[in-house]
């Protein structure tokens, strides 16, 4: 056996734990001086660091793999996104019933209002001189309120939007 030789064998042992960082610095000094000259171990050396990286990396559990991440990630963007789509569903659903509760209490009220109510369901409905009229007139304010009704509904929905989009942002 040479010193060369010698010299290889023992710097061999100690690429792991050179790879790893576990040598002194007298220690990686050597290796580092051998590993210029010998191709083999420079090699092998370049074969543990990516296993030694790997190996520090499983104690800490804090950098789960960049793979886990994304995943978790998307998994995230994408419950989200339901959640907001079923929220955004049922909140028109309301909006809606609201709205034509609005309309049909609202036109109730007015013609409570303006006394027309009993001409509505009474029998003379549509038997009197001004029938036509008086029909004409009840289905024109029942179309300016459902109207209104739709109206204040879409603002509703939008006023909703608005603050849910705002909430989201300061959370
Ligand atoms: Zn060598």
């Amino acid at each position: 056996m040479t010193m060369t030789m010698n010299e290889h064998d023992k710097i061999r042992e100690l690429l792991a734990l050179a790879a790893a960082g576990a040598l002194t610095s007298a220690e990686e000094k050597q290796v580092a001086e051998h590993v210029r000259s010998c191709i083999a171990c420079s090699n092998e050396l370049g074969a543990w660091r990516p296993i030694a990286s790997e190996l520090r990396r499983l104690p800490t559990p804090q950098p789960s793999s960049w793979l886990v991440q994304a995943t978790l990630a998307r998994a995230e963007a994408k419950l989200a996104e339901q959640a907001e789509h079923d929220w955004n569903r049922r909140v028109m659903i309301g909006v809606v019933a609201f709205a034509w509760l609005l309309t049909l209490v609202s036109w109730l009220v007015f013609q409570v209002v303006i006394g027309r109510f009993g001409s509505l369901l009474g029998p003379q409905f549509g038997h009197t001189q001004f029938g036509q009229t008086q029909f004409s007139y009840t289905w024109i304010s029942f179309a300016a309120f459902t109207a209104l009704g739709w109206l204040a509904g879409g603002v509703a929905a939008v006023m909703l939007a608005v603050r849910q989009r705002g909430e989201r942002r300061l959370a």
